[in-house]
């Protein structure tokens, strides 16, 4: 029976634990599993038999959240990391290599943009930064060493909403995966359904949802033929000297469609190590059963704030899916379902002092460089997040000196409209 995403949430990847009958998710902690025999190691170091070596790659707790999350997806498997930055790095590095490129959109979270331009360009990997509003610009910044499509769903500042499907469309005419950052919509989007062949979260936002967390996640899609494009991806169709000789669309075959997802575990995340502690896994669980509820109330209470900013006369503009209008507003609704997401930009009359000023008076909103928690949430990106952008990419990507980003919380209405209201007298 396929279950609908709220049911999913709940129950997908355990029922009870085969040993205590425990209803939740049993947290194993611990680094190492018994092998039963010589032979079973010998299988499980071979892949040809698939079970828990080290808690480095792979654990029963992490392995619980990582099935919930491919579900939810409507993906075939997922792989869990110690952050979203991690899960974006892994992302590309796991077919990327020195000398090759990717396309990326230029609306990306301020940390994904310095991993991109900077600590990947000192890699020898070049990320080429082109405007999504076009979705043909990332066929034209296409060449034969270009191995991936990146783009997050609904990206602040600007939060249009990436048109998946068009630019998943064109990679697959030219052999490429796109890979989706889907952190600041679960839920609202599943992007495997629009073309999308990986997606990635910072778990450490909606899905932990309570503040507690840092986390990623990987999730393959299954739906992309790796085979047919060999030349593109030497990486997982020839021997890989980093799994003794390994081809990973062979390897994977007896698994199902998983090569991609399978080589970042075991040699990515073998080799560099940035792992999930189980803890941290189960705090995500706890997360997941509730996310679907959550991510409804987020969206009700931002677009009624959203609704009271606009009209507000100290606001000059409010950014959030819910007012935009033309391509923007088009793809928002051909995306997003049952709702337009809880993050939005407002731009207060008078510039950054009095971005800093409404800040500094709000009494329920929390100050702090999160989103997707379930307290609301307020930042001046362009003295924070995105103050390693000079100052003509702040202006590029939309972070004028009066932007306020908001994360709506699922608190009553009314405490978070009159907060905004009193913080706004203040100015
Ligand atoms: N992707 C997006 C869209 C984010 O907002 C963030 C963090 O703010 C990240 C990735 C990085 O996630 P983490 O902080 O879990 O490393």
């Amino acid at each position: 029976m396929t279950h609908k995403i709220e049911t999913l949430a709940l129950h997908a990847g355990f029922r009870s634990d085969d040993r205590t009958n425990a209803v939740a998710v049993p947290i194993y902690q611990t680094t190492s599993y018994e092998f039963n025999s010589t032979k079973h190691a010998e299988n499980l170091f071979q892949l040809s038999e698939l079970g828990n070596i080290y808690t480095r790659i792979m654990n029963p707790t992490n392995d619980i959240l990582e099935k919930r999350v491919a579900a939810i997806d409507n993906g075939i498997a997922a792989l869990a990391v110690a952050s979203g930055q991690a899960a974006s790095l892994y992302s590309i590095q796991n077919i990327c290599v020195a000398g090759d490129n990717f396309v990326c959109s230029k609306h990306l979270y301020g940390g994904t943009w310095n991993l991109f331009k900077n600590t990947l360009k000192d890699m020898g990997i070049e990320a080429r930064f082109v405007n999504p509003s076009d979705p043909n610009n990332f066929r034209e910044a296409t060449d034969e060493k270009t191995r991936a499509y990146y783009a997050e769903t609904l990206p602040n500042p600007s939060f249009e909403v990436f048109p998946i499907g068009e630019v998943a469309e064109i990679g697959r005419e030219l052999g490429i995966p796109l890979i989706v950052d889907n952190t600041a919509a679960p839920i609202l989007c599943r992007p495997f359904e629009h073309g999308a062949a990986i997606t990635i979260y910072s778990a450490t936002k909606f899905i932990g949802g309570h503040g507690t967390t840092i986390g990623g996640l990987l999730v393959d899609g299954g739906n992309f033929d790796w085979e047919s494009h060999s030349d593109r991806f030497p990486k997982l169709n020839k021997p890989d000297p980093n799994y003794h000789g390994v081809v990973w669309t062979e390897a994977a075959k007896p698994l199902g469609p998983i090569a991609y997802l399978l080589k970042a575990r075991v040699t990515l995340l073998r080799d560099s190590g940035a792992a999930m502690s189980p803890f941290n896994a189960f705090q995500f669980i706890q997360g997941l059963e509730t996310l679907p509820l959550r991510m409804e109330r987020h969206c009700q209470n931002a677009m009624a704030a959203a609704n009271f900013l606009s009209k507000h006369p100290k606001v000059s503009r409010v950014i959030h899916p819910s007012v935009q209008r033309g391509k923007a507003k088009t793809n928002a609704d051909k995306y997003l379902r049952n709702g337009y997401g809880s993050l939005m930009g407002i731009e207060i009359e008078g510039g950054k002092k009095s971005g800093h000023r409404f800040i500094d008076s709000l009494k329920l909103f929390y100050h702090v460089a999160n989103i997707g928690d379930a307290r609301s949430l307020a930042i001046h990106p362009a003295t924070t997040t995105h103050s390693q952008l000079d100052e003509h990419e702040l202006m590029a990507a939309g972070v004028t000196p009066g932007y306020v980003r908001l994360s709506i919380g699922i608190e009553n209405i009314d405490d978070i409209i009159s907060d905004l209201e009193q913080a706004l007298a203040k100015v």
